[in-house]
This record gives C-alpha cells, sequence and structure tokens, in this order.
C-alpha cells in the first residue's frame, strides 16, 4: 500500500493492453496524454481546488485524446454508432450524476458534471441527455468527430470474429477496453471520481456497462473513491466500485480492499479489469489482472508517475 498526505490524482486509461502490440510511437502518445492529464488534474489540486474540478478537467483531458476509448477514439456499437456513458461523484456528500447512450456531446465528463449541479436527476439517457446538453449550452458535435480508423477496424474485426471478441477475449487485438477515469483527493479532505467510456466494442442494443453506474464503474464516500474499468458486465454484478469503499469503510485497507474485489471477486466469477482506488488517508492502489492497465499518478512529492504494465513507463 501507498500512502501520502497532500493532494493527490490517480487516472486510468483502461485495462486489457496487450503489451506486444503497443509501438513505441503509440506508447509515447499515451504516456503523453496521461502526463498531460495529470498536469491539468494536479494543477487545480495545488491551486487548493476540488477534488471534484480536478478529476473533471484531466477526464476532459483524456476524453479528447483519440488513443482512449472515451471521447474522441471511443469504440463502435454493432450498428457503427458511437455510444458514450459517463459519470462523476464527489465524496464528501455522495452527490453523484452519470449520462449513457449519448452520441453528441463532446465531452460526456461535462455532461454528467451539469447533471450533477443543474438537474434533480442523477442519471439521464440517450436523447433526453442529448437535450439536457443543449440546454446547458455543451458542445455538440457531429457523430462523425467520434469517428477513428482503429476503432472502425476494431468493429469490423469484431463482426468477423463473432460476439465472444467483442468483449476482447478471444481475439487479442480486441482485448483492448480502453475506458478512462480520476479519482482525487484534494487539500481539504475531499474525494471525488470520474469515468467516461465508449463501453465496449460491438455492443448492441442498447447496452450500457458499469461505468455510468453509480457503484459498479464509479463511486465515492467520505473515505474512499474508485474508478473502474474492465468487463462492465462482470463490475456491475458485482457492484464492484461500491464493494471495495465498503471494505474501506468496514476498516480494510486501500490496498487489501482493492485487491479481493478486483482480482479475487471479479476474476472468480470470469470477469477481468482493473481499478484506481484512492483512500482519504492518501493510501492507494491501482489493481489490475489483465496484461497491462493504462494508468498515471501523482502524490506528496508532485513527482508524475505512468506506467502501462507492470514497470514504470520512463518520463
Ligand atoms: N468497463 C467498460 C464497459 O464495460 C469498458 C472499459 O472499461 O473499457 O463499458
Amino acid at each position: 500500500m501507498m500512502t501520502c498526505h497532500g493532494p493527490v490524482l490517480l487516472i486510468h486509461g483502461g485495462a486489457g493492453v496487450i503489451q506486444t502490440d503497443l509501438h513505441q510511437d503509440r506508447r509515447a502518445t499515451i504516456c503523453k496524454a496521461l502526463s498531460r492529464a495529470l498536469r491539468e488534474g494536479y494543477a487545480i489540486l495545488q491551486k487548493d481546488g476540488a477534488a471534484l474540478d480536478a478529476v473533471t478537467a484531466a477526464v476532459v483531458v483524456l476524453e479528447d485524446a483519440p488513443c482512449f476509448n472515451a471521447g474522441k477514439g471511443a469504440v463502435f456499437t454493432h450498428d457503427g454508432h458511437n455510444e458514450l456513458d459517463a459519470a462523476v461523484m464527489r465524496g464528501v456528500d455522495r452527490a453523484a450524476a452519470a449520462i449513457a447512450g449519448v452520441r453528441s456531446v463532446r465531452n460526456p465528463v461535462l455532461l454528467a458534471r451539469a447533471v450533477l449541479e443543474h438537474s434533480p436527476h442523477v442519471m439521464l439517457l440517450g436523447e433526453g441527455a442529448e437535450a439536457f446538453a443543449a440546454h446547458r449550452g455543451l458542445q455538440q458535435v457531429e457523430p462523425t468527430y467520434f469517428h477513428t480508423e482503429a476503432r472502425w477496424q476494431q468493429l469490423q474485426r469484431a463482426l468477423q470474429n463473432g460476439p465472444q471478441s467483442a468483449v476482447g477475449i478471444s481475439d487479442p487485438e480486441c482485448a483492448y477496453f480502453g475506458t478512462v477515469g480520476a479519482v482525487a483527493l484534494d487539500r481539504h479532505g475531499e474525494l471525488a471520481v470520474a469515468t467516461s467510456t465508449g463501453g465496449m466494442t460491438d455492443k448492441r442494443w442498447g447496452r450500457v456497462g458499469d461505468s455510468p453506474i453509480i457503484g459498479a464503474g464509479t463511486y465515492a464516500d467520505a473515505h474512499c473513491a474508485v474508478s473502474a474499468t474492465g468487463w462492465g458486465e462482470y463490475y456491475i454484478r458485482s457492484v464492484a466500485a461500491h464493494a471495495i469503499c465498503v471494505r474501506v469503510a468496514a476498516g480494510q485497507s486501500v490496498e487489501a480492499a482493492a485487491t479481493a474485489v478486483i482480482n479475487q471477486e471479479i476474476p472468480a466469477m470470469g470477469g477481468s479489469g482493473g481499478a484506481i482506488v484512492l483512500g482519504v488517508d492518501g493510501s492507494y492502489a491501482l489493481p489490475f489482472n489483465t496484461e497491462g492497465m493504462y494508468r498515471a499518478w501523482v502524490s506528496g512529492t508532485g513527482a508524475p508517475h505512468v506506467a502501462i504494465g507492470n514497470d514504470e513507463e520512463k518520463l
């Protein structure tokens, strides 16, 4: 377990990385995007800003980077659309909001944030969420904005190889999850989380994963904040993020709680993935059971760390 005092920010760009598929320039692009997101989020924390502002800012950067499965660069549905999900939560009062199945909002995390601040609801879906985005004046884009060739080809492979490959199980080339998320602890001792995703390649019938479901892929209370990435169906069934927070509130260490849920409970059910977990004492854990998880963190000393596999990347 790692512990520290002062502001802490952890981010992820998704679990499920196949290391050997990562060419040097792609690795560098990913590390650059992670570093930038970390910098933007941490700058807010250093200026005594709120954890919720820091996680939102970090996730906006990751949504705008085409190398992650969120915002631009999101995966395609079976029908060739990009349907985006996002959620935010503040630990101290458990204020939370989420959106799902949105096709035209440039930054889904900003829409989730607007739902939290300007609506009486917790979760908005599809066209209604888009109408709310227009009402709030959020930037809307043509659906083609989200199109990237790599994700389009990923869908073509999934369509050829059958439904199993859609969740990255039988075809290693499809085994990228790539959801993004951030958890932060600010100088006031408050925690917050944000998660954003395109879901899973080849998803159908309005499928919604764990990311926008409060308690499954995203959760924060006064003790702990969690953003998850992985095979969403299993994270929903295990109410993963909430399960970790319940363990921490009961006195388990962040490391033990995170490991028990991510690396024991979920794999025992047949699922896989990872999470970033941050305690109110500054302790944190970034467990995953896939070959890699794009992740970065900054704590006490202010020095940024970026990692993909087990070892840290040189910055
Ligand atoms: N958990 C996400 C989902 O199932 C996918 C991911 O983490 O990349 O929608």
